[in-house]
């Protein structure tokens, strides 16, 4: 029997069903009560949550429903790939106002298609009604070899995946009032969660790792808390896009790129002819007090705070 068909009647379970329907085999173990999964032998197991509200996180003018649910999926699984996790599966809560309902079924198919792209089913959910259209995404991932923030040792580099600063342009030009360039909007609509990349990165022996979320510098600074270190980023390093600054790509968040530090000689030709994407040297660690240094055109520069959810 498929999920759906495991759901009584009433408008809320119609939802579910619809939701369910357009998952098909990817919610194969969703429609009970709670989901009962396999977990690998001898790995541990990952867990983490993350939320995104809309007017918070993103706009509805700015994002299709499909997106939307591509990101606040990706969002989460980014966190497994900052530990080097595999996913094992995933659940999300939906606070769905009246006038987002008919479009929930977009919303679901952006879910669907992270779960497909990034092989993580979907183990189930809960639908609620409210004011404001909130997902919250929590993924279960499995590992033997966890990459912690705590990790980083003096004589590490600091190794960041792809190029940064679009999603910061994207969201300083909706700001403005103007659509973003499209190669801006599509990295802020459609972020990837490094998944393998992290596998790579963790079996070619990585010691500490952070997902950028709320900037490559305040990221950094995690690292350099919880590894008691201090962290030295060059902005001239940092892989940006043309029209955007070493500043700029430096502060933009929601990259869901992999800062983390490890051995000098990483292969990154290897990298990028297997991921199709850059692997650059944007620093080092070093003995000293938990702080991040910043140095642009060869001298030590000011840099502010990230985003913080809770300073505004
Ligand atoms: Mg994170």
């Amino acid at each position: 029997m498929t999920a759906s068909g495991r759901l009584g009647p009433g408008k809320e379970f119609d939802a579910v069903r619809e939701l369910l329907e357009g998952w098909g085999d990817r919610a194969a173990h969703a429609g009970d009560d709670a989901a009962v999964v396999d977990f690998p032998a001898n790995q541990r197991m990952v867990v983490s949550t993350d939320v995104s509200n809309e007017n918070v996180h993103f706009r509805r003018e700015w994002l299709s429903p499909e997106e939307i649910g591509w990101r606040a999926t990706v969002a989460a699984l980014s966190d497994l790939a900052a530990m080097a996790a595999k996913p094992i599966g995933l659940v999300s809560a939906m606070t769905v106002p009246a006038s987002w309902r008919d479009v929930l079924g977009g919303i679901g198919e952006g879910i669907g298609k992270a779960s497909s792209a990034f092989e993580c089913p979907i183990l189930g959910g809960d639908l609620s009604s409210g004011t404001e259209l909130s997902i919250a995404v929590t993924v279960i991932g499995s590992t033997s070899n966890a990459i912690m923030r705590k990790g980083a040792r003096a004589g590490d580099v600091l190794w960041v995946t792809g190029m940064l600063g679009a999603p910061g342009e994207a969201v300083r030009a909706w700001n403005g009032g103007k659509p973003p360039l499209p190669r801006a909007r599509a990295r802020f609509a459609h972020p990837m969660a490094r998944i393998r990349e992290a596998r790579w990165l963790a079996d070619n022996g990585c010691t500490a790792a952070i997902d950028i979320s709320d900037g490559l510098v305040a990221d950094a600074r995690h690292i350099a808390a919880a590894s008691a270190m201090t962290l030295t980023v060059v902005l001239d390093a940092i892989p940006c896009f043309d029209d955007v600054t070493p500043r700029d790509a430096a502060a933009s968040g929601e990259e869901y790129e992999l800062l983390v530090a490890g051995p000098i000689n990483l292969n990154v030709e290897d990298f990028a002819r297997e991921f199709g994407i850059t692997l650059t040297r944007v620093g080092e660690v070093s003995t000293g007090p938990p702080h991040v240094t910043v140095i642009h055109g060869g001298k030590r520069v000011e840099f502010g705070g990230g985003y913080d959810h809770f300073s505004r």
